[in-house]
């Protein structure tokens, strides 16, 4: 375990955001090894209300997803689920996340974690300064993507780690789903049940 810059003796929070449509084990695996490498002692995966970068496409209802990040995430006791983002009427940003969740943790050091992709975008999100100063950032890699161009602004404290590459992604459950094909292995089996049981995606 390593975590540079760390402040000692504060309890460390990860924060997983997604839009969860559905959790994935590229999901999973970033927030496990996020946790492991930086000593988090707990993640708290935010499903998005409405995700303002998606605001044109369908997007599943908040409590299917809600549901499957829960069922996803039931063997780990040290990940839980938030609703902080799904119980606000306006379309989710990272700041609000992070407002609301450093007021349920006022004595933790938050850690928001996302994957290569969603971090090259960093620089167009609202209150980026402050998102920066409420929240350290672990970036884990994505394949397609690369973390390397992007220049985090001035103070924000970045650590990046280094995951098995998994080349899974919600679009393409979606598109098996739709097809008939199988998402076997690529969500955990309460997810691919639930999928099935209320005819998500097809
Ligand atoms: P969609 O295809 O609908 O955009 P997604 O698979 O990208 O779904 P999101 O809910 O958009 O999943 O992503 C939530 C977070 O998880 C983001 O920070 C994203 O970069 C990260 N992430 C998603 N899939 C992976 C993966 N396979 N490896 C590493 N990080 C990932
Ligand atoms: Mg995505």
């Amino acid at each position: 375990r390593s975590d540079p810059g760390a402040i000692a003796g504060r309890r460390r929070v990860g924060v997983m955001g997604g839009t969860f449509d559905p959790i994935h084990h590229g999901h999973l695996v970033a927030a496990s090894e996020a946790a492991y490498r930086c000593g988090l002692s707990e993640v708290v995966f935010a499903p998005t209300g409405r995700p303002w970068q998606k605001a044109g496409d369908s997007v599943s209802g908040a409590e299917d997803r809600y549901a499957m990040t829960v069922l996803a995430t039931s063997g780990r006791p040290d990940f839980s689920v938030s609703r902080v983002d799904l119980e606000r009427s306006r379309p989710t940003y990272t700041v609000d996340t992070l407002r609301d969740l450093r007021d349920e943790h006022p004595d933790a050091e938050l850690y928001f974690i996302t994957g290569a992709d969603t971090f090259a975008g960093i620089n167009t999100w609202k209150a980026v300064d402050e998102v920066f100063a409420l929240a350290r950032f672990i970036t884990v890699n994505r394949p397609g993507y690369s973390v390397g161009c992007v220049e985090p602004p001035p103070g924000a404290r970045v650590t990046s780690v280094e995951m098995p590459a998994m080349d899974i992604s919600s679009t393409d459950c979606r598109r098996r789903v739709a097809a008939g094909e199988p998402i076997w292995y690529l969500v955990p089996e309460p997810v691919v049940r639930y999928i099935d049981s209320r005819g998500l995606y097809r």
